[in-house]
C-alpha cells in the first residue's frame, strides 16, 4: 500500500471549521464556570493512584484531561469529561459516602447501625471491592449489611459480588430493589441482545484509543469497567411509593418510578440524614428518552411526573441530594431548583415535539428547530452530554406516531445499497459524487458529506476514495460533538470505514453468558427470534422440553415456521438441562455430543438447524 493511501486512512487533526465551532461554542458558554468543580469536589477523602482497579479499570490513559483542552474535543464535553475524571472517596453527608470514577457509575454507602449498606454495587466485581475497601481504610473496617438496587441497569448491580460473598448471599444478606427488577434485569436486552450489543461498541467507545482524537468521555461517566459481571437476585422488592423499611436500624422511604430511566428504578430518602437518592432519574445531564445503541423509546411524561412527585415528597427534608451517576447537590433551595429543572427539561421536550407534531412537522424537522427555553439553557446539567436533544425530539415523536412521517415518499423508500446504486448513477458516477463531496467536505458541512458520500459506500463498499472521505466526516462530526455517545458512534463508525474487520465464514457471537442467567421461558423466546422462517418452511418439531436442573417442562412446537412455547406438556419429552441446550443452539457443543435421552430428541435435532446463529461484528457504516 503507498504512502499516500495510509495517510487517507489515518486519523486526522481538527479542521479549521471544527475549530470554528468550538471557539463558538466556547465563546457562547460560561466555560470557566467552576460551581459544578466544587460540587464535584467537595467532601472529598482519599483515592488510589489513577483509580487504578488491575484488569477492570484505571483513569491512567486520561491523564490527558489535566492539560489544556485538545482543538479535536468539544469545549463543553471536555467540561463534562474533567469532572468525570475525578475520583474518590467523598463524604456526602456524615454518614453517607459515595466513591466515584471507579466505573461509569457511583458506588454509595450508608452507615448503619452495625455496617455498611450499599447502593449500586457498579458493573463489576473489582471496582465495587476496591471501593469499599478505600471507604473501610477511611471510615471503618465494617461488614456489609444490605445492598440496595436502585434500578434494572448493570452498571448498578453488575458488581455485587466485590462486596458480598455468595456465603453472605446464602446466609441471608438482604437485597433491596424495585418490584419488576429480575425481569426487566434479564429480559430488557434479550430478543434484541446481538443487534443492541453491536451498536453499544460504538455508543461506548470500547474499541476506541483513549486519546484526545479518541474516546475522552462518556457523558453519563469516563467509561464502562471490565470486570466480573453478575447477577444476584434482590431477596426483597419494593412495590410502592410510600413503603418504608429499616435496614441495619437506617430508616428508608421509597418512591417507586416505573418506566422512566428503567423499566424499573425506584428513588428514596434517608430522613436521619435528610439524604436523598435520585437514582438515574436526575444526574448532571439531558440523560436518553432514546438510548443510541437502541431500546425501546422511554416515557418522557411519566419521568417528569415522577420527579415532580419526588418534590412533594421529599424535598422539605432533603438537606443533600445524591445519585447514581456525577456529583451530589447540598441546600435544599439549590435541590428544589435541580428537581424543578429536571423535571421541566423532559416535559419540555415532550410537549414541544409534540407541539410541533401536531403541526405537521416531522421527527427530522422537530429535531433542528427545537431549542430548550432561555431558563433551562442556562444550566450544565440540562446539557447534550449523553441524551442529545436532537435525538431525544425524535424519540418523542416515534413514541407516539411511530417512524413513518406520512409522506407518501417515505412510506417504500429503497434500502441504502438500492438507493445507492440510484444515487451515484443519477449524480454522474462516482468521481462526481466525491467530487461534490470534497467541496461540501472543504466546505465544513460535514452531515452533506455523510449523507452524500454515505450513497457511494453503500452502493460500492470497497471504495477507498469514498470510505476515506466518509470517515473523514465522521472523525470531524465525532470532533465537534457534546455528546460522548454521538462522539464515540461517529469516531468508532470512522476507525471502522478505515480499518474494516475481515469478513468471517461463521458467526462471531457474542459471549452466551447472558443466555445462561435467563429463566427458561426467556430462553426459548429468545429461541424464536433465532428460527429462520425461510428454511423452516413447513417443518413442525414438536417435543416437551424437559429441564433437568430446574425441573421445568415446555412444551415446544414450531408450526407456520413460528416457534410457540408455554409451560407444560406437548410433543415426546427429551431430557436436557439449559445449559446444554443453550450449548447446542450457540454452537459449542455438537448434537452428537450431547447423548439426548427421550423419544423428543430426533424433534429437537430436527428444530437445532433451523436457528440462526448471529455475527456481533455484522457492518454498520457500510453493507
Ligand atoms: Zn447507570
Amino acid at each position: 500500500m503507498s504512502e499516500q493511501a495510509d495517510q487517507d486512512m489515518a486519523r486526522k487533526p481538527a479542521t479549521a471549521a471544527t475549530r470554528a465551532a468550538h471557539a463558538a461554542m466556547a465563546k457562547a458558554l460560561p466555560i470557566d464556570d467552576g460551581a459544578d468543580f466544587q460540587l464535584a469536589d467537595r467532601g472529598f477523602l482519599a483515592t488510589v493512584p489513577d483509580a487504578e482497579v488491575t484488569g477492570a479499570w484505571s483513569q491512567r490513559p486520561f491523564g490527558f484531561m489535566e492539560g489544556e483542552r485538545p482543538d479535536t474535543v468539544n469545549p463543553s464535553l471536555w467540561r463534562q469529561a474533567r469532572l468525570n475524571a475525578r475520583h474518590g472517596l467523598y463524604e456526602v453527608t456524615p454518614g453517607v459516602y459515595q466513591v466515584r470514577g471507579f466505573d461509569i457509575s457511583n458506588i454509595t454507602f450508608i452507615e448503619g447501625e452495625t455496617g455498611w449498606i450499599v447502593i449500586d454495587p457498579l458493573t463489576s466485581a473489582q471496582p465495587a471491592e476496591a471501593a469499599l475497601k478505600l471507604l473501610r481504610e477511611c471510615k471503618g473496617d465494617r461488614p456489609v449489611t444490605g445492598v440496595i438496587y436502585t434500578h434494572s441497569h448493570v452498571d448498578h448491580y453488575g458488581g455485587v459480588l466485590g462486596v458480598a460473598s455468595p456465603q453472605d448471599i446464602a446466609a441471608g444478606l438482604r437485597i433491596v430493589a424495585p418490584e419488576g427488577f429480575l425481569e426487566a434485569a434479564v429480559a430488557e436486552n434479550v430478543l434484541a441482545g446481538n443487534v443492541m450489543s453491536r451498536r453499544a461498541t460504538h455508543m461506548y467507545g470500547g474499541l476506541l484509543p483513549k486519546d484526545p482524537q479518541g474516546h475522552v468521555d462518556s457523558g453519563l461517566g469516563k467509561g464502562v469497567s471490565t470486570g466480573r459481571v453478575s447477577l444476584v437476585a434482590p431477596t426483597e422488592s419494593i412495590t410502592h411509593t410510600g413503603q418504608t423499611i429499616e435496614l441495619d436500624g437506617i430508616e428508608i422511604r421509597f418512591q417507586v418510578t416505573p418506566d422512566t430511566e428503567a423499566p424499573a428504578e425506584m428513588n428514596f430518602f434517608f430522613p436521619k440524614f435528610g439524604a436523598l437518592c435520585m437514582a438515574e432519574n436526575c444526574t448532571c445531564h439531558l440523560h436518553n428518552l432514546y438510548t443510541p445503541r437502541g431500546a425501546q423509546v422511554r416515557d418522557a411524561k411519566a419521568w417528569s411526573r415522577y420527579i415532580d412527585e419526588a418534590l412533594d415528597l421529599f424535598a422539605a427534608d432533603t438537606k443533600v441530594m445524591f445519585a447514581s451517576h456525577h456529583w451530589p447537590r447540598w441546600d435544599e433551595g439549590a435541590i428544589r431548583t435541580f428537581l424543578a429543572k429536571q423535571r421541566d427539561l423532559y416535559k419540555y421536550i415532550h410537549d414541544q415535539t409534540l407541539r410541533m407534531a401536531n403541526h405537521g412537522l416531522n421527527a427530522t424537522e422537530i429535531a433542528e428547530l427545537l431549542r430548550l427555553p432561555p431558563s433551562l439553557e442556562a444550566e450544565w446539567h440540562t446539557r447534550s452530554y449523553y441524551g442529545t436533544l436532537s435525538h431525544n425530539a425524535k424519540a418523542v415523536y416515534q413514541r407516539y406516531l411511530g417512524w413513518f412521517d406520512g409522506n407518501p415518499a417515505n412510506l417504500h423508500k429503497h434500502p441504502p445499497e438500492a438507493a445507492g446504486r440510484r444515487y451515484v448513477a443519477a449524480m454522474g458516477g462516482a468521481d462526481a459524487v466525491l467530487a461534490e463531496g470534497r467541496r461540501a467536505f472543504e466546505a465544513g458541512d460535514y452531515r452533506w458529506v455523510a449523507e452524500l458520500v454515505g450513497h457511494l459506500v453503500f452502493a460500492e463498499p470497497d471504495n477507498r476514495a469514498a470510505r476515506a472521505l466518509q470517515a473523514d466526516s465522521f472523525e470531524q462530526m465525532g470532533y465537534q460533538a457534546e455528546s460522548g455517545p454521538w462522539r464515540d458512534f461517529y469516531l468508532t463508525g470512522a476507525q471502522e470505514l478505515r480499518n474494516p474487520r475481515p469478513k468471517s465464514d461463521t458467526p462471531r457471537q457474542a459471549s452466551p453468558g447472558q443466555l445462561r442467567t435467563l429463566p427458561a421461558d426467556n430462553l426459548l423466546d429468545s429461541l424464536s427470534v433465532r428460527l429462520n422462517g425461510e428454511k423452516a418452511g413447513a417443518a413442525t418439531p414438536d417435543f416437551t422440553a424437559v429441564f433437568t436442573d430446574t425441573g421445568e417442562r415446555f412444551a415446544v412446537r414450531v408450526e407456520n415456521a413460528v416457534l410457540h412455547h408455554r409451560p407444560g406438556d406437548g410433543g415426546p419429552p427429551v431430557e436436557l438441562t439449559r445449559g446444554l441446550l443453550i450449548d447446542l443452539v450457540v454452537g459449542a457443543k455438537a448434537l452428537e455430543e450431547a447423548q439426548l435421552e427421550g423419544e423428543g430428541a430426533a424433534a429437537l435435532a430436527e428444530l437445532l438447524p433451523l436457528l440462526d446463529r448471529f455475527d456481533l461484528w455484522f457492518e454498520i457504516s457500510a453493507p
